[in-house]
Formats: structure tokens, C-alpha cells, sequence
């Protein structure tokens, strides 16, 4: 365990904490959460691709970074492996050791930045698929009383890009480690079009796993900029339900709108609402809406926490006027 004061996010600002602690190990966890440290004000941080720091942070920031995976064992009925990796360990990374171990259903997900102790908090998803539909517990610590709490995958209360973790335990647990249900046999999720589309015109009908997540890795830098090269938090914002009235009037106004029906209404695609809103390519200062996916904020070099919010507040403004429509944030701003 050792401090330090700069902080690693995917967007790049300058982040910054009155302590900095890396977490390796359980014992080095269960010492923390004995000592009262995190009673005031904390932060659990995985890889920081999910999170905008726009000040000084007044408070304690911990670093998970254990690792290890480890196959627990096989269901007897279905020949299902239940495979355990520890929180700290790179989300992309897992997904690639689980392909090439022939324990399959995390292939749509793969590339995703972050770790595998963020994956259940937002339920990642990505090209049909969700962190949902693989996980079958989650281990965790209680932040206030140090008890361990083993989370089954109802319990988790998984949603879109939400879960008990997000609301309402927000801040009451740190997940230590993630149980996966995979499964033996290879059955491809294909039913996302630029997925079997980019497939088709590459002559493939049945894909490998490997090629599976190579075609939908090579789609999804296509659209989004790679950490390394540009910062961004990923979708900044969340793609809004509204009631179906309300999107059969936008619908008569826009023939072209794309949305999906879901429960209690329609799922708008922001990035389509924002890019209509005349957003995408567009920069404010040094903050910009990405030219290739309006969905996602970028640090044009140099960025500072209020550009971000000032963008965030005029894209959230003109959709509102334009669609009478509230985008609700999906990155977590400090
Ligand atoms: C280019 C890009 C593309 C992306 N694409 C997608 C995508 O397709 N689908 C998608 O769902 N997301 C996507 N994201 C968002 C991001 O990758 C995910 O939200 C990811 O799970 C965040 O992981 P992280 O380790 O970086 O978490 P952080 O950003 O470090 O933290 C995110 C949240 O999780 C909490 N947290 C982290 N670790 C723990 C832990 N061990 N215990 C308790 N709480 C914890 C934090 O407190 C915070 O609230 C993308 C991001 C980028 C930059």
C-alpha cells in the first residue's frame, strides 16, 4: 500500500486527492477497512474509464488492483464453468483469457476498458450483450463494517448500465471479486447488425470466438476513440427512455429517429439526439463532441474539468429544447 496524488482516468484531466491507496491484496483490504480510514470521504477507483474528475478530489481514493483468475469449477448438468477473477484484473484482459480457455459468453464484451470489479456496477454492455448475463455472484466487502457479502446475480439487481452497486449501495461495498457462469459450448451472439454485417462482408458464417471478438473490437474502435490516443469517458451520456406518447410525436416529426421499445416506453439513442441537435464534431474550448460517435465527450488536449461541464450543460440544453428530452449523465463526475 503506498500514496501517491496523481490519478489515472481515461479522460486525462489533471485528477488529483488529498490520498492515494493501492489496494493488492485481501489483507492489505481487510487492514483498511479496520482502520476507519474510509469513515470520511472515499473514492473506489478501477481503471477510471468510467469516471470524470473535474477538481480536486477532498478525500481518500483507493485503487483496486488485485489480481488472479481461477476456474472454481464445472455444473455437472450443464458443463458450465464457474470462473473467478479478482477485481483488479484488466476487464479486456479476463475476456481474452476466457476465450482462449474455451469458456465462452464474453465475447461481445471484449475491449471494453476498465476492470472486472467495475463490470458489475454499471453492468457493462456492449453489442447486445451484458455483464448480466454471465455473472453469477459477486464477492464484496462492507465498507462500514468490514463483513464480507457474497451478492448473487439477483440480488445484484442488474439493469441497464445499473445495479444495486450504482443505487441504491452506492459507496457501501467494495467488490472484491466476480463468479462468471461460461459456458462450454460456443454459441455466437450475432443478432447485432453491424456485427453479422461486418462478418458477412469479411466471407465469415461461423465465427470462431476469436474472430468474433477480433470483428467486433475492429467495429468498435471504428466508432470510438482508443484511450491511448484520445481521452474520453466512453458514452458520456445514457440513452433515454421516454413514454411512448412522447416518442410518437417525436417520431411523426422525425421518421428517421432511431429507438427501440423496452418497458414503459422507447429507448432513444442520445448519440442520434445529440448529433441532431447539430453537436457531433462540434468543440467547446478544449472539450469536444467526438466526430465519429456524438455519445462520446473527448479531451482535445488539455481539457479542463469546467469545459467538460460546460459542454455536457450546452448538448443537455439544446436536446432538451430541440426534443423535450433530459440526458442523464453515464459517466461519473468528481
Ligand atoms: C473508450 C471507452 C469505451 C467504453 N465502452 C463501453 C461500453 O461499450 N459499454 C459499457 O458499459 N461501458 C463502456 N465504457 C465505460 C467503462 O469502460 C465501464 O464503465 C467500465 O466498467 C469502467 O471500469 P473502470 O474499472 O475503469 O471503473 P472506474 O471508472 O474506475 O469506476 C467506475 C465506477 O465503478 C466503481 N468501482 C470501480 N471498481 C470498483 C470495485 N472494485 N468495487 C466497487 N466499486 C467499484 C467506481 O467507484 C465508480 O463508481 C467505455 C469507456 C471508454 C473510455
Amino acid at each position: 500500500m503506498f500514496s501517491k496524488m496523481e490519478i489515472y482516468t481515461t479522460f486525462g484531466l489533471p485528477a488529483s486527492a488529498d490520498s492515494y491507496l493501492v489496494i493488492n491484496d485481501e489483507i492489505q483490504l481487510r487492514k483498511l477497512l479496520s482502520s476507519g480510514q474510509l469513515s470520511d470521504s472515499f473514492f473506489i477507483l478501477g481503471g477510471g474509464s468510467n469516471v470524470v474528475f473535474t477538481k480536486h478530489f477532498p478525500g481518500t481514493i483507493v485503487h483496486l488492483d488485485n489480481k488472479g483468475i481461477r476456474l472454481l469449477g464445472v455444473d455437472s448438468t450443464s458443463g458450465d464453468y464457474l470462473v473467478e477473477a479478482a477485481a483488479g484484473e484488466v476487464w479486456d484482459d479476463f475476456v481474452h483469457y476466457c476465450i482462449s480457455n474455451g469458456w465462452y459468453g464474453l465475447e461481445n464484451l471484449v475491449a471494453i476498458p476498465g476492470t472486472v470489479g467495475a463490470a458489475p456496477v454499471q453492468n457493462v454492455g456492449a453489442y447486445g450483450k451484458e455483464a448480466k448475463d454471465s455473472i453469477f455472484r459477486v464477492r464484496t466487502f462492507e465498507i462500514s463494517t468490514g463483513h464480507e457479502r457474497i451478492f448473487t446475480n439477483e440480488e445484484c439487481q442488474f439493469a441497464y448500465r445499473n445495479s444495486v452497486f450504482k443505487e441504491p449501495l452506492k459507496n457501501r461495498y467494495i467488490i472484491w471479486s466476480v463468479v462468471f457462469r461460461l459456458s462450454s459450448v460456443f454459441r455466437p451472439d450475432l443478432h447485432y447488425k453491424a456485427l453479422s454485417e461486418a462478418l458477412y462482408s469479411a466471407g465469415i458464417e461461423q465465427p470462431s470466438p476469436q474472430q468474433m471478438a477480433d470483428a467486433i473490437s475492429k467495429i468498435r474502435w471504428g466508432k470510438l476513440p482508443r484511450p491511448e490516443e484520445m481521452g474520453s469517458a466512453g458514452s458520456f451520456f445514457k440513452n433515454p427512455v421516454v413514454p411512448v406518447d412522447h416518442y410518437l410525436k417525436l417520431k411523426a416529426s422525425y421518421p428517421d429517429m432511431v429507438a427501440y421499445p423496452v418497458p414503459g416506453g422507447y429507448k432513444l439513442a442520445a448519440g442520434w439526439l445529440i448529433e441532431h441537435a447539430g453537436w457531433k464534431g462540434r468543440a467547446m474550448g478544449r472539450c469536444g463532441v467526438y466526430e465519429k460517435q456524438a455519445l462520446v465527450l473527448v479531451n482535445l488536449g488539455g481539457c479542463s474539468g469546467d469545459e467538460v461541464l460546460a459542454l455536457a450543460e450546452a448538448v443537455t440544453a439544446d436536446v432538451r429544447a430541440q426534443f423535450g428530452v433530459s440526458l442523464e449523465k453515464e459517466a461519473i463526475i468528481i
